[in-house]
């Protein structure tokens, strides 16, 4: 494949410095973006003095430079946005606002000069939201999704992304800018911080420290964790292929754990002495939460599209991290 020029919005992120390692290592250019509010400096700190690596510590609602990016690249990740549950939930004003501004700012700035760049819009598996799950089924991109009313301000994340799905397609569909949604579900790996509340993060830290490993409810509730290796291999196929054009992806793994489970296997591989206890939503999140009771994708139109598999499974992924974690202890 030639050299891309890729452009990441939120390119100090979790997700989108490991989508800068993984062009840069490809040999192609980069470009990326990020107003450091959640991501962090550190992470994109390797690859400051690489030549082909430019950072613009913006945020994308105001960047100076949108347009010349835009002009530039040929490839862009869009994930700039709000995210983390504290976050959301302490600013969803500022949560719909930005998350929808950044991404119709890219889309505007794509139609105005007419550029036949390629864009993937990072969405979320929130967007199910509570739809319900069957024994053995998953979740596929055609499911008909449900909001509850009246617990908006816990939906404002969701929302936001939804309206970038759509408001993605219908640039695509009247306007000709070539998009593809991929619907991330929970995205882990080492260079995740723990200071926005996410579950594995938060247990690895947890577990190291001797600190209790705290399960929100009744630790039934379960999810499907990806490692952020092969998060960004599927996203970087997407794009590799026409096929995905236009379309709604469906992007992590599908083995679904539920977080008791999880607590006890992050205990056991970091062999830690820390209780597992179990805090009351509230208690959690200082409001009376209402949580996703299951959530796993189906992952057959990724498979089919990109011909894309997940390799790592959830152990080697919770020892990775824990190894990493160790190693920056001694360093
Ligand atoms: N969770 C937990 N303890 C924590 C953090 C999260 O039990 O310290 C639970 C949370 O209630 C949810 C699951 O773990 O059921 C995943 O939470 P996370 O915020 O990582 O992701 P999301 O809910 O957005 O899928």
């Amino acid at each position: 494949m030639t050299k891309q020029r890729v452009l990441v919005t939120g390119g100090a992120g979790f997700i989108g410095s490991n989508l800068v390692d993984y062009h840069l290592k490809k040999g192609d250019e980069v470009w990326a973006v990020d107003n450091l509010q959640t991501g962090r400096l550190k992470n994109i700190e390797p690859y400051l003095h690489h030549p082909a690596f430019r950072f613009d510590q913006s945020d994308i609602c105001n960047w100076p430079r949108l347009l010349e990016g835009v002009e530039w690249t040929n490839r862009i990740y869009h994930l700039a946005a709000h995210v983390g549950q504290r976050l959301v939930l302490a600013d969803p004003v500022n949560t719909l606002s930005y998350n929808i501004r950044g991404c119709e700012l890219i889309l505007q700035a794509l139609f105005d000069i007419a550029s036949p760049a390629r864009l993937l819009i990072a969405s979320t598996s929130e967007v199910y939201c509570h739809c319900p799950l069957e024994p053995g089924e998953a979740l596929k991109e055609d499911r008909m999704l449900q909001f509850p009313s009246g617990e908006f301000l816990q939906e404002t994340y969701d929302v936001s992304k939804l309206v970038n799905e759509i408001m993605g397609l219908s640039y695509k569909a009247k306007k000709g800018i070539d998009c593809t949604i991929a619907r991330l579900f929970n995205t882990i790996g080492t260079n995740q911080s723990p200071s926005y509340g996410m579950v594995v993060p938060n247990f690895i830290q947890q577990a190291l420290s001797g600190e209790p490993i705290t399960v929100f409810g009744d630790g039934l509730q379960s999810r499907s964790f990806s490692n952020v290796h092969d998060t960004v291999t599927a996203l970087a196929l997407l794009l590799d292929t026409p096929k995905s054009k236009g379309e709604i992806v469906n992007v992590g793994g599908d083995r679904e754990c539920s977080i008791i489970d999880l607590a006890k296997m992050v205990k056991k591989i970091a062999r830690s002495e820390s209780e597992i206890r179990y805090l009351s939503y509230q208690e959690a999140y200082g409001v009376d939460f209402k949580d996703v009771r299951r959530r796993r994708p189906n992952l057959d139109k990724l498979f089919q599209l990109t011909g894309f598999k997940p390799k790592w499974t959830l152990e080697q992924t919770i020892e990775e991290i824990i190894q990493a974690k160790k190693e920056m202890q001694m360093a």
